[in-house]
């Protein structure tokens, strides 16, 4: 008797010792793997962080205000992060940087004002559209160009890759477009007379107008365009997840009150 009690004390033992080191064990691998596992299980080019990559001369959509980029797409993008778990980093690049970027993994996303179109749909997927974009000609007062009939011939101004050089190369032929690093520098052409109109979207054209003498927009527009984010190919899974938040963030009118802040009516 004694001696199969003994036994059974030591299996009991041995059962609650197991028992406790295997309640360890189990703890210490869920820990990190709980902690990972919460709204932040997203994969992103940085763990816990969403890169976007813009382009900060794109007024009211992304400028620089002080050292800061601000503007409707980098506050839509903050409330995307935040309903994703994620903390937005945001990268100043060219724009025609952005695809490539996104492409080779180094961002995990593009938002600046940009134009969902057939060709980049071939080297990137969009998520939802967020605003509408239209193309429009910037031209000097008095100057030689006074509707879209009078650009035959004439010297235009782009952004280079935005949709206004695809557009203005395809209708009036690559040797009538001059290229630009970015918007601001298509108006200094402009207005030194080595470029006759220039080709851009509608809302950072109102702000070049503004803020420079001499120039107007024409009244008929070029283009009608919608604006999305961009992913690399088939990253489905932050695609549908960005695209979810940003669709609930329409649905809930965060984005025209965004929208509404930057763009008066
Ligand atoms: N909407 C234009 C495009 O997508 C211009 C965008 C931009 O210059 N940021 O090409």
């Amino acid at each position: 008797m004694k001696k199969s009690f003994k036994i059974l004390a030591v299996v009991l033992a041995l059962v609650l010792v197991g028992t406790v080191f295997a309640a360890c064990g189990k703890k210490a691998e869920k820990e990190p793997e709980s902690k990972s596992n919460t709204e932040t299980s997203l994969k992103t080019v940085t763990n816990g962080k969403l890169t976007m990559a813009t382009e900060s001369t794109f007024p009211p959509y992304e400028y620089m205000e002080g050292k800061d980029i601000v503007g409707i797409d980098v506050e839509i993008a903050q409330l995307i992060a935040k309903k994703l778990g994620l903390e937005l980093v945001v990268v100043d690049t060219e724009f025609k940087s952005i695809i490539p970027g996104v492409q080779s993994g180094k961002y995990d996303m593009g938002m600046a004002g940009m134009t969902v179109d057939a060709e980049r749909l071939k080297d990137a997927d969009f998520s939802s559209s967020y605003a509408k974009g239209v193309q429009v000609v910037i031209v000097k007062d008095g100057g030689a160009v006074n509707s879209i009939d009078d650009i035959k011939g004439k010297k235009i101004g782009v952004q280079e890759a935005t949709t206004g050089d695809i557009y203005a190369s395809d209708d009036f032929g690559e040797d009538a477009v001059i290229r630009y690093e970015n918007g601001a520098v298509a108006i200094e052409a402009l207005k030194s007379g080595k470029v006759d109109c220039v080709i851009i979207d509608k809302e950072p054209a109102k702000s070049f107008v503004a803020a420079n003498e001499g120039l107007k927009i024409l009244d008929t527009s070029y283009a009608d365009e919608d604006y999305a984010i961009c992913f690399k190919k088939g990253n489905a899974e932050l695609k549908n997840a960005v695209d979810k938040a940003l669709v609930e963030l329409i649905n809930e009118g965060e984005v025209k009150k965004i929208i509404d802040k930057y763009i008066p009516a």
